[in-house]
């Protein structure tokens, strides 16, 4: 039995998902401005966005120093999570949250497959592999 994850072309990918979501790009938010992993408040999102505030009172365990949260739980705490001396970062950070598509939470756990930061798992490898086969 091959690795589907071996097999995974993850240069190709990334070079995919930069040019079809432009977002995985980005430093300042999204998947490559935080630690790869879950949003630590639901635990059901990736981790996309840092509100520099202190963290939220739900977090689903102690805070990490690089906890953060994913695009719903940030929308939810709005401008609020933030301190107020960055007030326009948050509206900014909120409003670029809003405009992600649909599918950004599978598009950046598949970036972080691509960068090595996370192991694929088989249905991510082949979710992968259709996307750089065009399908
Ligand atoms: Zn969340
Ligand atoms: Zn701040």
């Amino acid at each position: 039995m091959s690795d589907p994850a071996v097999e995974l072309d993850r240069a190709a990918l990334r070079r995919f998902l930069r040019e079809r979501y432009p977002f995985v790009a980005e430093t300042d938010h999204g998947p490559q401005a935080v630690a790869a992993g879950e949003c630590d408040r639901c635990g059901h999102e990736p981790r996309m966005v840092q509100p520099c505030g202190p963290p939220p009172a739900d977090l689903s365990g102690p805070a990490t120093p690089d906890w953060a949260l994913g695009r719903r739980c940030a929308v939810a705490a709005g401008v609020e999570g933030w301190c107020d001396g960055h007030a326009d970062e948050a509206a900014e950070a909120i409003a670029w949250l809003q405009a992600l598509p649909v599918e950004a939470d599978d598009i950046a756990r598949l970036w972080w497959i691509a960068t090595g930061e996370v192991r694929a798992t088989p249905d991510a490898a082949r979710r992968a592999r259709a996307l750089l086969a065009g399908s």
